[in-house]
């Protein structure tokens, strides 16, 4: 059994669906799909739980009527005008978000995640139906029933016993009769049936979270690009598709910039062991990159890729009469886990510490706490770029090259040695690209 999960891309209109169809089509054995919803609807959907905030009912009516009409239009231009329901179920979902928006007496908790979900619930009917008008047996599945998280709202945290139990309850009579099941990436729900969803970007966790549960032989993350790459095409035009990585490598490279894998994918598949494979729907004769425990890998690049993620703000604490006193950095933590900010890369010395967040509203809050603790200075516009391989810690020569390669560059902090396959370091946005070309250059040299 495979999951095979298609990103929003790979379901955005009529042509991406016939790609889609084709590959599912392609494979053998029995398959789950997951889905995202279609390119831009998520987003659509932050701005129409804004606009409902705001009280503004009839925007939002213009935008899910105009939402209901994008996926009518995929619909008609596939042919699918035939299909028995497909058009009174999307209508059907129109409806039920439209009347919790429009619900008297305010919006319940948790109403956000019911809206921001839609969009899955969408893409998912518009699956199967394609896959129908092809012979193939698919069935919609809903994945509030299977993915139980608990009530973080927003970005819910799923139960993984719960969710072994619901997936052989649920989805194995489906695999056993002979269907395909077609469900939903980032959607899932509490105990109580109240819906939630994964965090942006979630659906390739479900697909990973329904691999684990079912013992799959592989999850297969289906996108518009042709796997891991050794460095942003856009920056490096002659990156190159990385064959093989390893979970650590591949979570390292999710954390800091490549947008192609959601970082807490691998988590539930590792145990398992349980390979990803990222394949291109747009081009499935190219293998892909294969994800898989570190002894299962083949070839033994020390680099693997260099990855940069832009927009990133460097807080630094400095507490001089924190010299020899302990409990520092609990201090200083207890003040993002507060707030609920996540930092990712730290750097410390006695009396300071440095480190990285992402661009928050709530930062202004953080610095404001930090300030009891010490003096601290704030830099925007920063960027991560960090080089990874599995090896990069234990081969000798490797950080002798990253700073030959990096040596015009001012480097305004470095982490390295925390884990064995990331070397990182923080500079300012704008010198970004070009450091990314040099440490390329170093690793995998020019154009074929
Ligand atoms: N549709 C959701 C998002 O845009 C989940 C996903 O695509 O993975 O964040
Ligand atoms: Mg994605």
């Amino acid at each position: 059994m495979i999951v095979m999960k298609f990103g929003g891309t790979s379901v955005a209109d009529a042509s991406a669906l016939t790609a889609l169809r084709t590959a599912v089509a392609s494979a053998t054995g029995s398959r789950v799909i997951v889905v995202s919803a279609l390119a831009g609807v998520t987003d659509l959907l932050v701005e129409v739980t804004t606009e409902a905030d705001q009280g503004s009912l009839d925007g939002v009516a213009v935008r899910l009527q105009a939402l209901l009409d994008r996926h009518l239009d995929i619909a008609r231009d596939l042919g699918l005008g035939e299909h028995p329901s497909l058009e009174s179920d999307l209508q059907a979902e129109l409806t039920r978000v439209a009347a919790r928006l429009a619900a008297p007496g305010g919006l319940a908790e948790g109403w956000r995640d019911a809206v921001l979900g839609t969009g899955e619930l969408l893409s998912s009917r518009l699956v199967v139906a394609v896959l129908q008008s092809v012979g193939l047996p698919a069935v919609w599945c809903d994945a509030r029933e299977v993915i139980r998280t608990d009530a973080r709202f927003g970005g819910a945290f799923p139960d993984r016993e719960a969710i072994a139990v619901l997936s052989h309850s649920v989805i194995e009579p489906l695999l056993s009769a002979g269907q395909i099941p077609v469900t939903q990436g980032f959607i899932g729900s509490t105990a109580d049936g109240r819906p939630t969803v994964l965090g942006r970007g979630g659906s390739d966790f479900s697909a990973a979270l329904l691999g684990a549960a079912l013992g799959a032989e592989q999850v297969e993350i289906w996108t518009d690009v042709s796997g891991l790459m050794t460095a942003d095409p856009r920056i490096v035009p002659e990156a190159r598709v990385l064959a093989e990585a390893t979970y650590d490598e591949a979570a390292e490279l999710a954390a800091f910039g490549a947008k192609v894998l959601h970082p807490a994918t691998q988590l539930p598949l590792i145990e398992a062991r349980i390979p990803i494979v990222i394949r291109n729907t747009f081009k499935p004769e190219a293998p892909g990159t294969r994800i898989v425990g570190e002894s299962q890998v083949e070839d033994d690049l020390p680099v693997r890729s260099i990855s940069f993620k832009r927009g990133v703000v460097v807080l630094q604490v400095r507490a001089a009469r924190m010299l020899g006193a302990f409990g520092f950095l609990r201090r200083i933590f207890e003040v993002f886990e507060r707030h609920e900010i996540v930092v990712d890369v730290l750097a410390t010395s006695e009396v300071s510490v440095s480190l990285t967040v992402d661009p928050s509203p709530r930062l202004e809050a953080v610095v404001a706490d930090l300030r009891v603790i010490g003096e601290v200075t704030m830099r925007d516009h920063r960027g991560i770029i960090a080089v990874v391989g599995r090896a990069i810690r234990d081969t000798p020569g490797i950080t002798a090259r990253v700073y030959q390669a990096i040596a015009d560059v001012n480097i305004e902090m470095i982490s390295q040695g925390a884990s064995a396959s990331n070397l990182t370091f923080i500079v300012r946005e704008e010198q970004g690209p070009e450091t990314v070309r040099a440490l390329h250059r170093t690793f995998f040299g020019s154009a074929p």
